[in-house]
């Protein structure tokens, strides 16, 4: 392990192989193609083993051979090795057999899969030098980098769409963090960012970052196959903004089989959108190769992504595994959020809510087969988009202070369920 690029070989292009030096930097320049960590397999085989890997402590970090780096992490060291349950009770309302959630809408500090991949992008920029970190959101990216930087005594810049959550703004702005609403959607939002870390020469985490930082989505794949006992599950249900997380937790199981941790195995990668903001699940369902951009119009913000960038990439990872997309509507995304909840106690955001949604329509459809197991990735806090489901979750009823009141109360319901 060379003390400058640790486990890392260089940078290369997805299109044409060309590699660069690890700097930030994420396009190539011969055909605009996006760039990828290389890593040397052959030294990290020696050195992660299941040994090794599990004397260490329980983060995404246990697994840091295969995360970009040089050195030792700086930033976000205690993110990750959320929960995996196992779902018996909504397994049963779904019609599957075996079904599993990895709940990531418990991951620290901000109760979103995205600390997996500022973890990483904030370490990495911190090794380049960076003093300035920024991000384009949807909002959970956004908190993340707000809350990681603040930690880190870096300066952030993160520029959301103006119109989010308040959830998610408050989560931005409560770490001193400068929030910049764009009135316009996320699309914009990104295309600015690009021409602004292109000018200032800041660590834009998702932009010129952007080859490291996807590299942290690999993490949740890791542990799904690590706490399943070494092995990567039949299906994996994905919800999809740029489509990076569906196509990492694929590279995920790859790797783990490349080093000999898991045998090499069938799995199924299926993508989540809401219709609202579909452009994956909507060519996926034509059987088309490339997507149409749309705009979005959704209450799962989180996914609201009309031009993903990863788009082609995660139609392409479905299309090699057997898997398959789907989208639900905003009232689906509602009910698969109250499912969730009710089954197994778990409150999702929307994003969760098109999760479970789209995994009901994929296991009634047969493409999940019912005797299957399937892993579903909740990646974000019902505590986060409480606006999507104020009004849908029945309302409190209030009484006296007084036992009598209570007593009418119990007797008034025998009678409308008897
Ligand atoms: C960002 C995000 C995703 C997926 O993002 P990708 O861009 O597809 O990697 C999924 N769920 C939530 C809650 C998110 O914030």
């Amino acid at each position: 392990m060379s003390k400058k690029q640790g486990f890392m070989k260089a940078l290369k292009c997805r299109e044409c192989g060309t590699e660069y030096p690890l700097e930030a930097t994420h396009v190539c320049e011969f055909d605009f193609g996006p760039l990828e960590v290389a890593y040397d397999y052959d030294t990290i085989k020696d050195s992660m083993t299941k040994e090794a890997i599990g004397s260490r402590p329980q983060n995404m970090w246990r697994y840091r051979e295969l995360l970009p780096v040089a050195g030792e992490p700086t930033v976000g060291t205690k993110v990750g090795y959320t929960p995996l349950i196992k779902a018996d009770r909504l397994a049963k309302r779904l019609g599957i057999r075996e079904l599993y959630i990895k709940n990531d809408a418990v991951n620290y500090p901000t109760l979103s899969f995205k600390d997996r991949v500022v973890s990483v992008a904030l370490s990495r920029s911190v090794e380049l030098g960076f003093g300035v970190v920024a991000c384009a959101s949807t909002g959970n990216l956004a908190n993340s980098v707000a809350a990681n930087a603040a930690s880190a005594g870096l300066k952030s810049y993160v520029l959301i769409p103006h119109d989010l959550e308040q959830g998610k703004v408050i989560n931005s702005l409560v770490y001193k963090a400068n929030v910049i609403g764009i009135k316009g959607h996320y699309d914009d939002v990104n295309k600015l960012c690009a021409e602004i870390a292109g000018k200032f020469g800041w660590a834009f985490v998702n932009v010129n970052m952007r080859p490291y930082y996807a590299e942290g989505s690999k993490s949740m794949g890791f542990e799904i196959a690590e706490q399943l006992g070494w092995k990567a599950p039949q299906h994996t249900v994905i919800p999809m903004a740029s489509g990076s997380l569906l196509t990492k937790v694929h590279k995920s199981y790859q790797e783990l089989a490349k080093i000999g941790l898991i045998d090499e195995s069938e799995v199924h990668i299926h993508g989540a959108q809401a219709t609202g903001c579909n452009p994956i699940a909507a060519a996926e369902k034509a059987g088309l190769d490339f997507f149409k951009p749309v705009k979005p119009n959704t209450i799962a913000k989180s996914l609201a992504i009309g031009t993903p960038a990863d788009g082609f990439y995660a139609l392409r990872v479905m299309k090699e595994t057997g898997g398959h997309a789907e989208d639900v509507s905003d009232d689906e995304i509602r009910e698969g959020i109250r499912l969730l909840a009710e089954c197994e106690g778990i409150f999702a955001e929307t994003a969760g809510g098109v999760t479970v949604g789209v995994a009901k329509k994929l296991i009634e459809s047969g493409k999940i087969p019912a005797d299957d197991s399937a892993v579903l990735c909740i990646t974000g806090n019902g505590l986060k988009t409480i606006d999507a489901v104020d009004g849908h979750v029945g309302a409190t009823r209030e009484i006296k202070p007084s036992l009598r009141e209570f007593e009418a109360l119990l007797e008034a319901e025998k009678k409308v369920t008897a």
